[in-house]
């Protein structure tokens, strides 16, 4: 598995601090148990976290402490100790395995059309989450977004432009982005998706299908 699209600092902070909501928390701790680099950088967080507590003398820091341990944490390398494949056997990862009850295999699809199916998952707070399947070489129906999504590729992978993004890969459109991704020819993509906002299709049909769906 090689992982090129990665969480951002800002997103892997509020991880880290425990600031995200269960849907978010959820797509971010999935790309950790696929991605040694994230597991390393979201380790250090916590080292450092941890180390902050137990000094609990006040000490001045310099405004740019924290852009000082941002590029610290940028500069590393994974750490081959944390590489040792905590995402376990099966297509799902630990943490998408409580919410499933299990791995892909007892997924409770529901067909969407064209051959996409679909699996909400019980998130609480403001974002949903769900498991999409998509068959090889289909094109989401070009959309907009509300607000925030994110995909974490779990098997299969998926274009949208020039950007590929394959197995481990985390894909964040905020509010501005208008894409078609066109899931790839080497097999079904199936992916976790968590939006906080209904996606805005550009044609009819997908509109109508996003109603009955619930996308
Ligand atoms: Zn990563």
């Amino acid at each position: 598995m090689s992982i090129q699209h990665h969480l951002s600092d800002d997103i892997l902070l509020d991880y880290a601090a425990g600031g995200l909501a269960e849907g978010w928390s959820l797509a971010a701790a999935t790309h950790i148990a696929l991605c040694p680099v994230c597991r390393a950088r979201a380790a250090a967080l916590d080292a450092i976290g941890g180390a902050a507590l137990e000094d609990l003398t006040p000490a001045p820091i310099s405004d740019d402490a924290l852009d000082a341990c941002l590029r610290l944490l940028d500069a590393m390398e994974a750490d081959p100790a944390l590489s040792a494949a905590p995402a376990g056997p099966g297509l799902l990862p630990t943490p998408l395995r409580a919410f499933v009850g299990g791995d892909v295999d007892v997924v409770a699809w529901r067909r969407v059309g064209g051959g996409v199916r679909q699996a909400p998952l019980g998130v609480r707070g403001g974002a949903k989450a769900r498991l999409l399947y998509i068959p090889a070489g289909v094109a989401v129906p070009e959309h907009g977004h509300g607000g925030l999504e994110m995909t974490v590729v779990l098997t299969g992978s998926f274009l949208d432009k020039a950007d590929v993004f394959a197995a481990g890969d985390i894909q964040v459109c905020d509010g501005a982005v208008d894409h078609q991704p066109i899931s790839g020819d080497d097999g079904p993509c199936i992916c976790l998706a968590v939006t906080d906002a209904p996606l805005r299709f550009r044609r009819l049909v997908p509109r109508i299908a996003q109603r009955i769906a619930g996308l």
